[in-house]
């Protein structure tokens, strides 16, 4: 089952939250830094010991501080119009792996951001109609949310996938 709706993922009481990381996995900004912030230092010093992660990878780590009990951090591609088949090809394999992780470790409910449509620039679009067709494809045993952060998202999700918002 999949839904989308605004929010703030740190926020989100589920099993699993996802990270949108970069390949350090030490850290960085937009929901990176916040789940960071929330999850406290522990998180990172989890993460000092993954040696970092390809891009269109995952690896889990536990949630800390937060109300999920793991964070699955996953590197989306950094958007380039001249690669934009490859780039779709790794933003699809972000959330399929995320999803084999998130079952793997015995978890019900994930919630997802909007993988690379921040600082990374993948069209925000496009970012959504992979996030919903992957997670259609690869999470029907379990209950998934996209959480959008600003407006300008729920308007452009209302035309897109009305009957998914929530
Ligand atoms: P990327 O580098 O993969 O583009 P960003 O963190 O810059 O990652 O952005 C990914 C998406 O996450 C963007 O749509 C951004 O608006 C959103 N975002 C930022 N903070 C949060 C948050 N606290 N909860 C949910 N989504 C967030």
């Amino acid at each position: 089952m999949i839904s989308i709706t605004k929010g703030d993922i740190t926020k989100f009481s589920v099993d699993a939250i996802v990270n949108a990381a970069n390949s350090s996995l030490l850290g960085g900004g937009g929901v990176d830094g916040a789940i960071h912030r929330a999850a406290g230092p522990e998180l990172l010093a989890e993460c000092r010991t993954l040696g970092g992660c390809e891009t269109g990878n995952a690896k889990i780590t536990k949630g800390y501080n937060l109300k999920a009990s793991y964070v699955i951090h996953t590197v989306g591609p950094i958007y380039s119009q001249s690669r934009k088949d490859e780039c779709q090809r790794q933003l699809q394999s972000c959330y399929k792996k995320s999803l084999e992780l998130a079952v793997q470790n015995g978890c019900k409910t994930v919630a997802f951001p909007l993988i690379s449509a921040g600082v990374y620039g993948y069209p925000k679009k496009e970012a959504l109609k992979v996030a919903v067709e992957t997670i259609e494809e690869f999470g029907k045993d379990l209950q998934v949310t996209i959480v959008l952060f600003s407006d300008d998202l729920i308007d452009i999700t209302k035309e897109m996938f009305g009957e998914l918002v929530k």
